[in-house]
């Protein structure tokens, strides 16, 4: 997402400081890598206020405004971590995340970028290290070439797929608390279908009723 730098973008940043993610919080705790503007991970945070949420996102000045956000709303199970997602081996220990979303995470769509993609081997290898046996990733976007090398990448590094959809509000399994990104409204609103999948890191067991 480009952005300019934010008017008193770092005094803005200071009267949020009490959202910053540090060692008070309490984990285990679900992770948004790449919020953006935080209107994914808000409304989540918001709609369970029983569970914790990190909210992690590399560029300030975006992040400022998901910070903002949290702090209107008064929300106080949700955290903010300005970092890039190859550090976070350095936040949490293993089994501390509970599930990872991406939503809408950069493409990259030439192929000598396809380290930087969130869900190369590279990336998968730190999520696996981090969450909980039972903790999913959840993959939302609307590009089918990133789509597909996701799924390719998750199969082939131990995720086991357990849900998937090409046109995810044409679909009956569409979870009816889905919540939608800035990203994905405007997607939408382009008449662009979205793609979702959902899967278990490694050695994961599929609660069979
Ligand atoms: N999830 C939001 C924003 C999607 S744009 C939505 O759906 O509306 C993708 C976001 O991921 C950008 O804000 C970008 O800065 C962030 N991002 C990309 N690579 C990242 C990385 N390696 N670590 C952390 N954030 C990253």
């Amino acid at each position: 997402m480009r952005m300019r730098k934010k008017k008193h973008r770092d005094a803005r940043l200071a009267a949020c400081a009490g959202l910053y993610f540090g060692s008070g919080f309490k984990l285990p705790a679900f992770l948004e890598i790449g919020c953006g503007k935080g209107g994914f991970i808000c409304a989540t945070a918001q709609a369970n206020p029983e569970l914790n949420y990190v909210a992690v996102e590399r560029n300030p000045d975006v992040m400022l405004l998901a910070m903002e956000k949290a702090a209107s709303l008064g929300l106080n199970n949700i955290r903010f971590l300005i970092a890039d997602a190859e550090n976070l081996a350095g936040y949490f220990a293993p089994g501390e995340v509970s599930g990872i979303y991406l939503n809408f995470s950069d493409p990259w769509h030439k192929n000598c970028h396809a380290h930087k993609r969130l869900t190369h081997k590279n990336y998968l290898d730190i999520y696996k290290n981090i969450m909980a046996p039972q903790a999913k990733l959840i993959i939302k976007t609307d590009n089918r070439p990133f789509f597909d090398f996701s799924l390719r990448s998750l199969e082939a590094n131990n995720f086991r797929i357990i849900s998937r959809t090409c046109d995810l509000y044409s679909c009956a399994d569409c979870p009816a608390d889905n919540v939608q990104t800035e990203y994905e409204q405007k997607f939408i609103a382009e008449g662009v279908k979205i793609c979702r999948v959902e899967a278990l890191a490694g050695g994961g067991v599929l609660d069979v009723p």
